[in-house]
């Protein structure tokens, strides 16, 4: 498509963002699919984001997606917000309605259908390592599917306690625990488990590292790690060579964004085609999207 007088945005908004995937996954479907629409990468520092916000409004944008820091912080400027986006308390999403602007989040049901590939959820029990705003959507997600028994381990004990009330208060048939990241408690949280998550950003590109000891991990486990850069990190490689079945998180980055486009235009864009173009990116460029210390999600 050309760019002319008729063509509509969609962006995303985010401090830093340069490292973003999501122009070109986005730009490509649109290509794909002929439509007459552009994704844009929008870098906005706090306090510029309300007004941001309202530009995007008068400017008849479709929507935008919303990425670190503002998650949490763009929840305030929005008219009204999806069931999900109210239990994870951030967005990442946002569609304009009838000039309202409404706040979804696809995080949780991006991850949830991409876990899905490899394991049932209904009736497990899953553990989460982290208690951040990945962690959250995965929670939200592994109950939505149904999950018996969630287990939430994080660094600090308060914010795993956070998570764990707001889950059993909104999850009340899922059985919850948490536990701080260390000690004989966790290791047994995460033994028990059929599915371990890691939502920490450790084991990134420049980092290594595995959030737990790979040693607590058993046969048969399925392990997902939400980052994707590197494709395989110390933990699903350790994690795989114990038996373990591992999948990391460029399917749930394609998913949400799946997602959110079905939001912005009422249709479905390939999945496939999506995750190719993600893929080819992070093996070609050496451009700033592959700067490891900013690739976070989005
Ligand atoms: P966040 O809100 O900042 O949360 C980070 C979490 O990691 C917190 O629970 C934090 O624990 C923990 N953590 C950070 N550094 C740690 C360390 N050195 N040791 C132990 N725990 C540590 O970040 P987020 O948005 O949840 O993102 C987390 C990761 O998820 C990102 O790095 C990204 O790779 C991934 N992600 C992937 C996707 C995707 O689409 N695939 C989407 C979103 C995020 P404390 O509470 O103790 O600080």
């Amino acid at each position: 498509m050309q760019i002319n007088a008729h063509t509509r945005m969609i962006g995303i908004i985010g401090y830093p963002v340069r490292h973003s995937l999501s122009p070109l996954m986005h730009n490509a479907e649109f290509r794909r699919l002929g439509l007459n629409l552009v994704y844009l990468a929008w870098e906005v520092a706090q306090p510029a984001l309300p007004l941001a916000i309202r530009g995007l409004r008068a400017l008849g944008a479709v929507g935008f997606n919303v990425t670190v820091p503002h998650k949490q912080a763009v929840v305030a400027e929005l008219d009204e917000l999806s069931e999900e986006a109210k239990v994870i308390g951030a967005v990442n999403t946002v569609r304009f309605e009838n000039g309202r602007a409404v706040g979804y989040n696809t995080d949780a049901e991006g991850w949830r259908e991409d876990a899905e590939l490899e394991v049932p959820l209904k009736g497990a029990t899953v553990s989460i390592i982290g208690a951040g705003g990945a962690a959250r959507a995965v929670a939200v997600g592994a109950c939505q599917a149904g999950a018996a028994k969630l287990i939430i381990c994080n660094r600090r004990f308060e914010t795993a306690e956070t998570l764990g009330e707001l889950i059993a208060h909104f999850f009340p048939h899922v059985q919850v625990s948490w536990s701080s990241l260390c000690g004989d408690r966790c290791r047994e949280l995460i033994r028990s488990s059929q599915i371990v998550i890691n939502a920490t950003p450790i084991g990134m590109a420049d980092k290594g590292g595995t959030p737990i000891p790979t040693e607590w991990l058993i046969e048969g486990q399925f392990v997902y790690d939400t980052i994707y850069t590197p494709a395989e990190t110390q933990l699903l490689r350790e994690a795989r060579q114990r038996g373990c079945r591992v999948r990391n998180g460029i399917g749930m980055l394609v998913r949400q964004g799946a997602k959110a486009f079905e939001l912005w235009t009422g249709l479905k864009p390939d999945i496939q085609s999506m995750i190719a173009t993600v893929e080819h990116a992070l093996s070609t460029s050496t451009t700033s999207h592959q700067n490891p210390s900013a690739v976070r999600s989005a």
